[in-house]
C-alpha cells in the first residue's frame, strides 16, 4: 500500500502547495488591508484591495486548475461552471484526495 501512497506523492505535494499558495494570499491580503485601512494610507486603499483581491482570484484560480494525477483532467472540475474545490475526489475518475 506504501508503494501506491508514494505514487502521486509529487502531484499532491504540487496541490498542497497551491492551497499554501491560497492561504498566504488570504493571511497577507487581511493583514496588508488592515494596515491599509489606516487613514495614512487612504489614498492607497483602492489599489491595495483590487490587487488583493486579482493575487486571490488568480491563486484560488490556479488552485482549481490542478490536474488528477491518475486521468489527468481537471481534478475540481466536471465541466463549464460545474466546479468543487472542496470535493474530496476526483471529479472524473474518483481518485480520492492524497492518496
Ligand atoms: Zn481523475
Amino acid at each position: 500500500m506504501k508503494e501506491k501512497a508514494d505514487l502521486y506523492a509529487a502531484q499532491w505535494n504540487a496541490l498542497r502547495l497551491r492551497n499554501r499558495l491560497v492561504w498566504s494570499v488570504l493571511a497577507v491580503g487581511i493583514v496588508v488591508l488592515f494596515v491599509a485601512s489606516s487613514p495614512m494610507f487612504a489614498k492607497y486603499q483602492g489599489i491595495v484591495g483590487c490587487t488583493w483581491f486579482a493575487l486571490f482570484v488568480l491563486s484560488g484560480s490556479y488552485y482549481g486548475a490542478f490536474r488528477c494525477p491518475r486521468c489527468h483532467k481537471p481534478f475540481f472540475k466536471a465541466g463549464f461552471l460545474a466546479s468543487n474545490t472542496l470535493t474530496k475526489k476526483c471529479l472524473h475518475c474518483g481518485l480520492a484526495k492524497w492518496t
